[in-house]
């Protein structure tokens, strides 16, 4: 099933997608949950939203040994690989719609894309045991995590770097069943393919980082978990449209502007 939110009548609504046509849905995630309405409306991309609602955006770095070569990091034992997930915050704010534009900020000089999958949680989940982790899922999307690279090299913590207003364009829709092990995640800029991974090659999978991360804070219903993005990521250019795709979901386009 896809899940989408739009802007409907001046407010946000979610929806059901089936062929071109939005069965709206009543209720919010974060305020009780979801449940059918008589209402539907001719799907337009336009008035899409984030499929979200986050009290937080939990995200993954280094998670790809790939990416984390071309980074120059080093593990503990020299073996380039992390022992535990590095996890870091994005704040609600940092948000985009799908196919909205994003500003080249301009106070760096090196603004990055990496293209993740996104979980988005469907139920409060704290201390997740691994047979229960993706049963807190309501479902997956595209993510693009924006970054000053410049700033989050200088800085000690990344809050400019990853965090700043619209550094994460999130969607198009929320995909309910897939199983997220094995998916084919690429990004292109201008068309050109820059990074092109497979979810299976993740250090630490969507389960292993749902336990990991409920250890210390409480997953809300509409909150965010980033994975993690494979090799290849680069600077963006003004005038740069930026799609990331993942296998069953679909694109995720945000131009740099
Ligand atoms: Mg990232």
């Amino acid at each position: 099933m896809q899940l989408i939110r739009i802007n409907h009548a001046g407010a946000p609504r979610w929806g059901r997608l089936e062929e071109g046509t939005v069965h709206l849905l009543s209720g919010t995630l974060r305020g009780g949950g979801l449940s059918d309405s008589e209402d539907t409306v001719p799907f337009d991309p336009a008035v899409l939203l984030p499929p979200a609602e986050p009290s937080k955006i939990v995200c993954v770095g280094r998670n790809y040994a790939d990416h984390i070569r071309e980074m120059g990091h080093a593990g503990p034992g020299g073996s380039g690989l992390p022992a535990e997930p590095g996890i870091f915050l994005k704040g609600p704010n940092a948000l985009a719609e799908p196919g909205g534009a994003v500003e080249y900020p301009e106070w760096t000089e090196n603004f990055h894309f990496e293209g993740e999958l996104a979980l988005v949680i469907g139920q409060r989940a704290k201390n997740l045991k691994a047979n229960e982790a993706l049963g807190a899922v309501l479902g997956y999307t595209c993510a693009l995590d924006l970054t000053a690279r410049d700033r989050q090299k200088e800085d000690l913590q990344w809050f400019r770097a990853k965090s700043a207003d619209r550094f994460c364009p999130l969607g198009p829709w929320l995909e309910t069943q897939l199983d997220p092990t094995d998916l084919h995640i690429q990004t292109r800029i201008n068309g050109e393919v820059r990074q092109d991974g497979r979810t299976s090659h993740m250090i630490f999978d969507p389960v292993q980082v749902l336990v990991y991360v409920s250890r210390y804070v409480t997953l809300e219903p509409g909150d965010i978990v980033l994975t993690g993005t494979p090799e290849g990521v680069g600077p963006l250019r003004r005038g740069d449209t930026v799609e990331v795709e993942v296998e069953g979901i679909g694109v995720l386009t945000t131009p740099i502007v």
